[in-house]
């Protein structure tokens, strides 16, 4: 008999028949002699609407009372839930947060987890009930209500696994699991059986949009063994699980991510000097803007260029910083490109193979599309290209490296 921890996001409790449809899965685990725990988000939209409500009353609304409104949308679903389960005569009993006592700090509306007493639950599921927990809520050490930011229930299901040393976490959601690369942009995208917590993180371009990644992080930190699956098909989802633990199909590479959203910034001509370095970084990171790639050439003459990429939408504040200090750093020339995207190949097989690089750059080469910028890290070789070319290297990646689904033609054709 195993311990389940199953999460229901938005989409999968946005109706009474949905809500209708999870009890009869979560009734059918029952049957299997299953201990269960579920975590629930709050009907589609309702978290939305809520936050709604209160901006009609002011722009601010102190957080506090923010974390008392938004945490509703959630009691509302457990107790709809246990009613279901109830229907069918599965012994069910729903707790906010602050019942199973899920401590947190006491920063509202992005509050963290600090410590979870699973004592009543424990004692809940002894007794032979199904435990349905309300997602994204806790409590501070005043008793406030707080709430952990957006997408929290995943984080809620994730500390709930830790704490019970629950034998799975089943994330179900609405699409099939984690895909080697977005299948917008590339049509025989592959479902990935499992992915390891490392590689999860990589993927975060892609991944964000189906587990929030803090959740991930937390589970790669605790090992508890996670897994992404549609509440609506049939299918054993995507597990992310510690290294080792995993059987891919490809040991090496796990996919593509990619981001379009990137601008890059060069600062040209300044002295080989200590401290130039952060002298370039120091004020942008300062300003709060976040900086990813960063590169910065051998000396020639004396002289350096230093480029890095930030969000496309802090280009101009950071562009601006710099021109700010080009005299005081003595540089040739600040300049900005705001068309370029960053595509990456990420897998933990990679770091004993040799051959990824070269595998990728002649793949990128084959398509006639210019590298502008090359960096590597122990499971993730990135590049960032001109925007134009972006979904056509991710393809030619995705094909280099063998990851479309060999089932794909097939079922399109029949
Ligand atoms: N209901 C919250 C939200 O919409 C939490 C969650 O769904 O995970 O962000
Ligand atoms: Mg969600």
């Amino acid at each position: 008999m195993a311990l389940l921890v199953l999460k229901f996001g938005g989409t999968s409790v946005g109706t009474i028949e949905r809500i209708e449809a999870v009890a009869d899965k979560v009734a059918g685990f029952r049957a299997a002699g299953d201990d269960i725990v579920v975590v629930l988000s709050a009907m589609s939209g309702e978290t939305n609407r809520l936050t709604d409500l209160a901006q009609q009353i002011m722009d601010y609304p102190t957080p506090r009372e923010m974390d008392v409104l938004l945490s509703t949308g959630e009691q509302v679903t457990i107790a709809l839930l246990s009613m279901a389960l109830e229907k069918r005569g599965v012994p069910a009993r729903s707790f906010t947060g602050n019942q199973v006592q899920i401590r947190t700090c006491e920063t509202h509306t992005k509050a963290r987890i600090r410590e979870i007493d699973g004592t009543r639950i424990s004692a809940q599921l002894q007794q032979g009930n199904v435990v349905v927990v309300a997602g994204f809520q806790g409590v501070d050490e005043h008793g406030n209500i707080t709430t952990l930011g957006r997408g929290g229930s995943d984080t809620t299901a994730v500390a709930l696994a830790a704490a019970l040393d629950a034998d799975e976490c089943q994330i179900y959601t609405d699409v099939k699991g984690v895909y080697t690369t977005d299948p917008r942009v590339v049509e025989d995208a592959k479902l990935l059986d499992s992915i390891t917590f490392e590689e999860m993180l990589e993927l975060a371009s892609l991944g964000a949009k189906v587990l929030q990644i803090r959740a991930v992080e937390f589970a790669g930190k605790y090992k508890v063994p996670l897994r992404v699956l549609s509440s609506f098909e049939e299918g054993a989802g995507t597990l992310i699980s510690l290294e080792g633990e995993s059987k891919m199909e490809d040991p090496t590479i796990a996919g593509i991510a990619f981001q379009r959203d990137e601008a890059k910034l060069t600062v040209a001509g300044i002295p080989d000097i200590p401290g130039i370095a952060y002298q370039v970084i120091g004020p942008v990171s300062a300003a709060g803007i976040e900086v990813d790639v960063i590169v910065q050439n051998a000396a020639a003459d004396g002289n350096n260029d230093i480029t890095f990429t930030v969000k496309r939408s802090d280009s101009e504040r950071a562009k601006k910083i710099l021109d700010d200090l080009s005299p005081s750093l003595k540089a040739e020339s600040v300049s900005l490109d705001k068309k370029i995207g960053k595509v990456s190949v990420v897998g933990v097989g990679m770091k004993s193979h040799a051959g990824i690089a070269s595998k990728m750059f002649k793949a990128l080469a084959d398509e006639n599309i210019n590298i502008q910028i090359i960096t590597t890290s122990e499971i993730k070789i990135s590049i960032v290209i001109d925007e134009k070319y972006l979904e056509l290297a991710v393809r030619a990646l995705h094909s280099a490296f063998d990851l479309g689904d060999p089932d794909y033609e097939r079922e399109s054709i029949t």
